[in-house]
């Protein structure tokens, strides 16, 4: 079955992730949020090499240059694949796997299209 990632990412969005995740509080700097990387850093409870924007969801860390999603965020801090990560952000999380419908989705080269433009992402940095 696949996971629906899009639905993970709108029930997750990147505080919630942080909080998943036990990060400490972050300062909030002009609608962003700073504070130590949950993924180079992770058990800092100082810092401001992280840098997420609390809106728009999307985060980067000026120590090891990760950048991304908030389940990108959730997905590096662990070391999990996508879909495992994906998984696991929901159940540590408390919320059910949303699943997608199989059939009639679009997919490309055989690869699901989710984790092929995370491919594709992953391989521009
Ligand atoms: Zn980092």
């Amino acid at each position: 079955m696949r996971v629906d990632f899009a639905e993970v990412k709108r029930r997750f969005p990147i505080a919630r992730v942080l909080s998943v995740l036990g990060a400490p509080k972050m300062r909030t700097e002009g609608g962003r949020l700073r504070g130590p990387c949950p993924v180079c850093e992770p058990r800092a409870t100082n810092g401001r090499r992280f840098s997420a924007d609390a809106k728009r969801g999307g985060w980067k860390c000026f120590g090891c240059g990760g950048k991304g999603s908030a389940l990108d965020l959730f997905r590096l801090a662990t070391g999990l694949p996508l879909k495992e990560a994906a998984v696991e952000l929901c159940r540590r999380g408390g919320e059910p796997v949303p699943y997608l419908e199989t059939r009639g989705r679009p997919r490309w080269g055989g690869v699901d299209v989710d984790e092929a433009n995370q491919r594709f992402s992953e391989a521009r940095r």
